[in-house]
């Protein structure tokens, strides 16, 4: 559960992980579900991202599949290209220009590939989450039910959660193994499952895997599993392109109080906009705002996927997802604020 912080100037927020209690207990983070242009955006990039990868291991050019990564089989097919063992230095090659170019893209637009085209990302936040939110509520609901005794409802969410959830698990699990080894051979597989148990075996591990992943595990596979994620300290500098609080515009911040914030000084004389109700004239006032433009809502706070405050700064556990613009730019809009 998210806890409601006070503005924490004390940097102690780098020192412990939102998903972690002091006990060392997970924090379960149910976050609200975001709505706005750019979680719009980030939903149809990820129905593209879900047709190319559900769709690839189907293509094929000359009788062998466009991608394959056949690592019993020593066998590689990338863009339709075939590398065997002894091609392995163009293969090293390509991996390390792959990841120079992980690099220094990383250092121009910081984690973005995390937050809008990693699969663990698109499948968390656009499939199960979708799926969580359709069958459990948002996430007070989904605070409630986790807290409520076991009863008729709970139970029937529950189970309806487990098989929807083991059924993609199963099905992701089959398209991965479609990369691994080829579709061809794994729908043969399937034809005769009485002589391949390993296959099945191996599909039902992997099912397991995925299922715990975005049953439980969830955001931590970012948090403390994701090299990458973990190098993000080192790849990002002052001019990455991060999800960051704008602390000149949104400080000091505080609830909107309309006769404080819009306190009215006269353009004249500088005293107090008493006297504007004595002298029609002088009615030319300009508010004075005694608050910065976050009004401490946070709204930020909960959507956030990894369950952080971002008005502390850039933290590891950001995964760029910008779900916290979309919350920010709602409540901007409803207080007659510009947008982010
Ligand atoms: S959503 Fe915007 S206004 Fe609300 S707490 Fe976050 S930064 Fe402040
Ligand atoms: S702070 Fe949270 S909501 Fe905002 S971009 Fe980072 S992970 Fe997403």
């Amino acid at each position: 559960m998210i806890e409601k912080k006070v503005q924490d100037n004390s940097g102690s927020y780098r020192d412990s992980v939102a998903t972690i209690s002091k006990e060392g207990k997970r924090n379960f983070i149910n976050p609200k579900k975001p709505k706005g242009r750019l979680y719009n955006l980030r939903t149809w990039f990820s129905i593209f991202y879900l047709i190319v990868f559900f769709t690839l291991p189907f293509i094929k050019v000359h009788d062998e599949p466009l991608f394959m990564l056949n690592v019993l089989e020593r066998k590689f097919i990338i863009f339709g290209m075939v590398f065997w063992p002894q091609d392995f230095f163009i293969f090293g090659i390509g991996m390390l220009t792959f990841v120079v170019f992980v690099i220094v893209f990383s250092v121009v637009f910081g984690r973005v590939f995390c937050g809008w085209a990693c699969p663990q990302t698109i499948f968390m936040e656009m499939v199960f989450r979708k799926i969580e939110y359709w069958i459990d509520g948002d996430s007070n609901k989904q605070k409630q039910l986790r807290e409520m005794p076991w009863n008729a409802e709970k139970t029937r969410k529950r189970t309806l959660k487990f098989i929807v959830f083991f059924v993609i698990s199963f099905i992701i699990a089959n398209f991965f193994l479609a990369y691994l080894i080829s579709m061809d051979k794994l729908l043969s597989y399937l034809q005769h499952p009485a002589q391949n148990v390993g296959t099945l075996i191996s599909l039902l591990v992997f099912t397991s895997v995925f299922f715990f992943v975005y049953w439980w595990f969830r955001e931590q596979a970012c948090i403390v599993v994701c090299p990458y994620g973990r190098l993000q300290g080192v790849l990002l500098d002052k001019n990455s392109i991060v999800v960051a609080y704008d602390h000149v515009r949104g400080e000091p911040r505080g609830k909107h109080k309309k006769e404080e914030d819009h306190d009215c000084k006269c353009v004249d004389c500088k005293e107090d906009g008493a006297c504007k109700s004595i002298n029609d004239k002088l009615a030319e006032v300009q508010p004075v705002k005694t608050h910065g433009d976050c009004i401490d809502c946070f709204a930020c706070v909960r959507v956030c996927p990894t369950g952080i405050d971002i008005r502390n700064g850039t933290q590891l556990e950001c995964v760029n997802c910008t779900a916290c613009i979309d919350a920010c730019d709602a409540i901007m809009t409803s207080v007659k604020n510009p947008k982010v």
